[in-house]
């Protein structure tokens, strides 16, 4: 498994010179190798359900290019989101090994907590009514319904139940799905060809906890034998004072797919909705992000995202450490107000419209100059090779803004101060230089024609 971790590096590095900064730092970096399957296949897993259904969308060909490069031909690659490499993980790896076993047991995340949860004007009932249910599971509320929009908190608020009875109440049997894992759960256990569980299992695994939870049920098929084992799941359940604690989008009664008869159960209980933060619980689930994640960051920064993005929590989130990991990346120990602005502006992706990348233009620097590559990443110092592979900086860091300290991976690991200095010379020598002004002008003419 080393050897595969070592290996993605370098398909890293590859991938780092064929698109822009931003896709980069965003998509590629965070992905994590879960396993190579002995048949050839790289299972990968993405930071969120968004990564992974952006790349396959937009990035998928690069990786594959890069893959394919670097461990050879025919590798076939399966992305995951976390929720999916659990899942894989849990069914995957032998009984006995490691402790990812044991994590991959809690399917909570553990950062889900009551504690990280920021209570305002907006959540507040929603909040208590959660923290009720977690205290006395099946003897408050029965079920607890919780909607609210995108982002608002709904999976951070039944992963806070969820880690709360996992440490008051351990002897209890806590089940968490989504409405989706419930339906494929249900039809695999049906389906006769190669089928892996029986539909008594399944039924075991549905009837015999003590407290479930299904998330997003507006994704309920209209299929009404789906809505039945429901409907007789959800029965049996609360006739035995087992707590269901169900959230979705929208209110029950909005939700067109599901049928009366569940409609009017889950009214049985408490229903609370999630509202979008106002300015001032915006600004404190920023400060709350930053001492769990160990962000520092000034305060004007902070209230310019706050600002900014007004109703989706995770889109907030996404920002603060969007703008942190790019002040980190420059060297910086406080990102402050620029590099949330920076953060904001489309300018990276603007910027490379042209769809050029850093290997193209070094390439180009190269044919310009008659030089190779190793020479302008490389160490050597002689004049030909020196002015070129500032050049080459300066266009790099001009046309694609990556920051200085990437631009220094791609020179064979220069510091970023010495980048800086090639930058400036050639910004400071095209202001007067006709030769360098010369230079620049005609790279760039064979870049946009080639
Ligand atoms: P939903 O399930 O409603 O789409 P999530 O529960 O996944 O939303 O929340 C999105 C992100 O926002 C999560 O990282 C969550 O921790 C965070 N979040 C949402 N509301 C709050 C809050 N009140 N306090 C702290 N973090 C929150
Ligand atoms: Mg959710």
């Amino acid at each position: 498994m080393q050897e595969i971790n070592n290996l993605w590096n370098i398909v890293l590095e590859k991938l780092e010179l064929s698109v822009s900064n931003v896709s980069f730092v965003m998509w590629f970096n965070p992905l994590k190798v879960v396993d190579f399957s002995s048949n050839n296949v790289l299972y990968l897993c993405a930071k969120s359900t968004f990564a992974k259904n952006q790349i396959l969308k937009n990035y998928f060909d690069k990786l594959k290019s890069a893959v394919d490069e670097v461990f050879g031909e025919n590798i076939e690659i399966e992305i995951f989101d976390p929720s999916e490499e659990k899942e894989y993980i849990s069914k995957n790896k032998p009984k006995s090994v490691s402790k990812e076993i044991d994590s991959s047991k809690n399917p909570f995340n553990t950062k889900y907590t009551f504690n990280n949860f920021v209570v305002g004007k907006c959540n507040q009932t929603a909040y208590a009514a959660a923290k009720a249910v977690a205290e006395n599971p099946g003897k408050s509320f029965n079920p607890l319904f919780i909607y609210g929009g995108v982002g608002l908190g709904k999976t951070h608020l039944l992963h806070a139940i969820g880690n709360f009875i996992r440490e008051s109440k351990p002897n209890l049997k806590i089940k968490y799905v989504t409405c989706e894992q419930f339906t494929n759960d249900y039809i695999e256990s049906l389906g006769s060809a190669g089928k892996t569980k029986t539909y008594s299992e399944f039924r075991d695994k549905y009837r015999k906890c003590d407290v479930l939870m299904v998330d997003d049920i507006q994704f309920i098929s209209k299929k009404t034998s789906t809505q039945e084992e429901f409907f007789n799941t959800f029965n049996d359940l609360h006739q035995f004072g087992k707590q269901i604690i169900i959230s979705s989008d929208r209110p029950p009664k909005e939700i067109e797919t599901l049928e009366e008869r569940l409609r009017s159960r889950f009214t049985m209980g408490l229903i609370q909705d999630l509202q979008s933060p106002d300015f001032e619980t915006r600004v404190a689930i920023l400060r709350k992000k930053c001492q769990i994640e160990k962000y520092s960051i000034s305060e004007d920064a902070i209230s310019y995202i706050a600002e900014k993005i007004d109703s989706n929590v995770r889109e907030l989130e996404g920002m603060l450490s969007k703008v942190c990991f790019l002040s980190n990346l420059i060297g910086k120990t406080l990102a402050d107000i620029n590099d949330v602005k920076e953060a904001f502006s489309d300018k990276y992706e603007e910027k490379n419209e042209g769809g050029k990348t850093a290997d193209q233009i070094i390439n180009a620097v190269c044919e310009y100059f008659d030089i190779t590559k190793n020479d302008i990443v490389g160490k050597k110092k002689s004049k030909d090779i020196v002015e070129p592979r500032m050049i080459a900086i300066y266009m790099i860091s001009d046309m694609l803004e990556l920051p200085l300290v990437s631009i220094g991976k791609i020179f064979g690991g220069r510091d970023h101060t010495t980048i800086m200095h090639a930058r400036d010379k050639i910004s400071t020598e095209l202001k007067t230089n006709r030769k360098t002004q010369t230079f620049v002008s005609e790279i760039k003419k064979m870049l946009t024609s080639g």
